[in-house]
């Protein structure tokens, strides 16, 4: 049995250089072209289109646009025009309705002896206007017999090649040929990698049949079929690998049992919550509870666009944490939030007696000492922090809680991390992020959490009324402000930051700034970059938040959480170079009071298409997950932010995250199904995917905790 599976496999394992027609020389270019290295790796490699070899045309019906054509016919005349290296050979093509040119500027002297006067032939291939009439050059002819040897499938595969590619002959075509040689003999070959009864079941493909069919369809059924499977089985084993280190997660690891609803959480909830919850912060806190009251480790990621009151909820999870006698820690990315988040926590638990830290890179020795101290001995309940609470040696009593803001800026092996905190028995961790993450990556990138989302914002906020201005509009954006500010509102402006170039980024908002000051001679103006020492930074974030000055110069280092409800107006210098997930984040800096808000986004007369969808998506919509689905399809799944520290690999090879969302649904629900059953693929009908999954390539996961 085991020698068996070992020689079956090992067919698509060799090298590609000995698959006829390949050789070391084209084997080398297709390893650093495409990093094909084996029979499997380029079997794999499927077209991007094709194109339908069922169809004719009539001379009558050709024009140059046309991508390509397939005409019968026969040659009537032939002769060679011109000499030396501009030498071709040019043959009249009729059918019964008109003529076109076919040209051949190499082997001309072949061509000539084999070519046919008045034989049936078909031509194929891409037409273009030459001398006012219809030509085409270098075409796929075939005589009928020809067409019988060697059928070659009704549709045509293309294949993405490179400039290098097609100077080595390594053309689409080229792939083509050797992928027709290794199907020819790989027939018996190829291990079935899904076990039998989800074939069945899902009603699968074959995967012989099915890669067959990719790169060969007969029929446009078989394409499809051929294409659902192959989709399918990718998502699957992305599911199945990610889901599998929940499951086993849930298995392995307790979690601390939160039973009770206590004084704390009661008392906050009856006498100092200024505000009533909205119904969507209702619903997450009723599924927090239900995490942390069953004894498994919650692992949630909460979702809500910026202003929609996630800290209070994070803020009441601390609570019901403290009730059972354990510690909560509240992780943010800059120091700007931690410092946001201790204040404004703080002003929360004013009247409640709860001992909250503040632990920074910029946090002195000796307050340093003293609130590990305080951790250390349990009479801190909440602490506050950025980085400095994974890194540093803080050491908690009991720390049952650990909550991370903005989360994109944290990958899967950072969250690892922190529950290394505690040895035996890892804290709940609850994740919060305001960059929404279109459905199908958050099923991916965070897959292997449970997800909430906040989707109604508190009651009175008017949405943002946003606009794009041109440059030929400054003076009414200048009178707009000095309107807004009459009536006693504050305003942001931000710069772009150029991350090339540092020194002019600096330029950019200090030239800004001198402008304004200039313009707004009777305003004050704050500034505000990322070359500033911190504590200049935040004096200044400080006298804006007072009201002391009435306008924010900065780069997007105000980019997030940033909280200032009397700033109503948000302009952005040359919008079209943010990107559509920072725009959203910098616009949602303000309405956050009562009064209306505005963004503005200025941008030169030249913009590319890219950033003009852009711009138009921020004016035609607040709704952050309506922008997250927009910017996944204009950048592709792999730039979303998140991806990258993901550690899940995007090189997807057929399926695409912002098509094929069903397909990913489906896949991630006979994932749960099989584990749910068994939850370490110990039955004997999922050895199958246990192998599958241990031989993965992807080293980006940690499989000794389900092995
Ligand atoms: P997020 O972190 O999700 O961007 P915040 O938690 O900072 O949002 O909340 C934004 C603002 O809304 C804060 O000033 C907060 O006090 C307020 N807020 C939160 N929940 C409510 C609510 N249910 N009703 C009214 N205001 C709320
Ligand atoms: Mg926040």
């Amino acid at each position: 049995m085991i020698n068996y599976i070992c020689q079956m496999s090992s067919f698509l394992d060799q090298e590609i250089k000995f698959l006829p027609g390949v050789g070391p020389k084209r084997a080398d270019i297709l390893k650093h072209e495409l990093k094909i290295k084996t029979f499997g790796d380029l079997i794999h490699y499927y077209p991007y289109k094709y194109i339908d070899r069922t169809k004719y045309y009539k001379i009558s019906e050709i024009h140059a646009q046309m991508p390509y054509i397939q005409v019968k016919g026969v040659i009537r005349a032939i002769e060679t025009i011109g000499a030396g290296a501009k030498q071709r050979l040019s043959a009249r093509f009729y059918d019964e309705t008109g003529s076109i040119e076919l040209v051949w500027f190499r082997a001309i002297k072949w061509q000539k002896e084999n070519l046919r006067i008045n034989k049936a032939y078909t031509v194929f291939g891409k037409p273009a206007l030459f001398g006012g009439k219809i030509s085409v050059v270098h075409p796929d002819l075939e005589t009928e017999e020809e067409k019988q040897l060697k059928p070659s499938g009704l549709f045509q595969g293309h294949y993405n090649t490179s400039e290098k590619m097609k100077k080595n002959f390594l053309n689409s075509k080229a792939i083509n040929k050797i992928q027709l040689t290794l199907l020819s003999l790989a027939k018996g070959k190829i291990r079935e990698t899904l076990p039998p009864q989800l074939l069945v079941n899902m009603k699968l493909m074959p995967l012989e049949k099915a890669l067959t069919a990719i790169h060969k369809p007969e029929t446009t059924v078989d394409l499809k079929n051929a294409t659902f499977r192959l989709k399918f089985e990718e998502l699957f084993f992305i599911q199945l690998k990610i889901l599998a280190l929940k499951h086993s997660r849930n298995k392995k690891f307790k979690g601390f049992h939160f039973e009770k609803v206590g004084y704390n959480f009661n008392k906050f909830y009856d006498h100092f919550l200024p505000f009533e919850l909205t119904g969507a912060q209702k619903k997450v806190i009723k599924e927090i509870r239900g995490d942390v009251n069953r004894s498994s480790q919650m692992n949630r990621l909460l979702q809500g666009d910026v202003g929609s009151g996630k800290t209070l909820v994070a803020l009441m999870t601390m609570l019901l944490a403290m009730d059972n006698g354990y510690q909560s820690c509240l992780m943010a990315p800059t120091e700007i939030l931690a410092q946001q988040h201790f204040q404004s926590i703080s002003k929360f638990l004013l009247e409640m007696n709860i001992n909250v830290g503040l632990l920074t890179g910029s946090t002195k020795v000796k307050a340093r000492r003293m609130i590990h101290a305080a951790l250390q001995s349990g009479e801190m309940q909440i602490i506050i922090g950025t980085h400095a609470l994974i890194e540093d040696t803080v050491q908690f009593t009991k720390l049952g809680l650990v909550v991370v803001d903005e989360q994109h800026r944290f990958g899967v092996a950072q969250r690892a991390k922190l529950w290394k905190k505690n040895d035996l028995i890892p804290p709940h961790i609850l994740v919060m992020t305001a960059t929404p993450i279109p459905r199908t990556l958050a099923m991916t990138v965070y897959g292997d959490l449970d997800v909430s989302v906040i989707d109604e914002l508190p009651p009175g906020r008017k949405p943002i009324q946003t606009m794009h201005f041109y440059e030929n509009r400054r003076n009414q954006l200048n009178n707009f402000m000095q309107q807004q500010i009459e009536k006693g509102t504050q305003i942001y402006i931000v710069y772009p930051l150029i991350s090339e170039s540092e020194k002019m980024d600096l330029k950019n908002v200090e030239e800004g700034f001198r402008q304004l000051t200039e313009t707004f001679p009777d305003y004050k103006i704050s500034m505000v970059h990322g070359k500033m020492k911190p504590a200049i930074k935040e004096n200044a974030m400080q006298t804006f938040k007072r009201g002391e000055t009435q306008i924010m110069v900065a780069t997007t280092v105000i980019e997030v959480g940033v909280d200032v409800p009397n700033a109503a107006v948000m302009v952005i210098e040359s919008a079209e170079r943010f990107g559509l997930s920072q725009l959203h984040q910098l616009r949602g800096r303000v309405g956050r009071g009562a009064q209306q808000s505005y963004c503005i986004l200025m941008s030169s007369y030249k913009i590319g298409t890219e950033s003009r969808k852009r711009l138009e998506t921020m004016v035609r919509t607040t709704d952050g997950f309506e922008i997250a689905e927009v910017d996944m399809k204009l950048r592709g799944p792999g730039d979303m932010e998140g991806t990258q520290q993901s550690g899940i690999g995007f090189d997807l090879k057929i399926a695409n995250l912002s098509k094929d969302g069903e397909i990913l649904q489906l896949a991630r629900n006979v994932a749960n199904d099989i584990l749910n059953d068994d939850p370490f693929l110990q039955k004997e009908e999922n050895q199958l995917l246990l192998r599958n999954l241990l031989s993965s390539k992807d080293t980006s996961f940690d499989w000794s905790s389900i092995s």
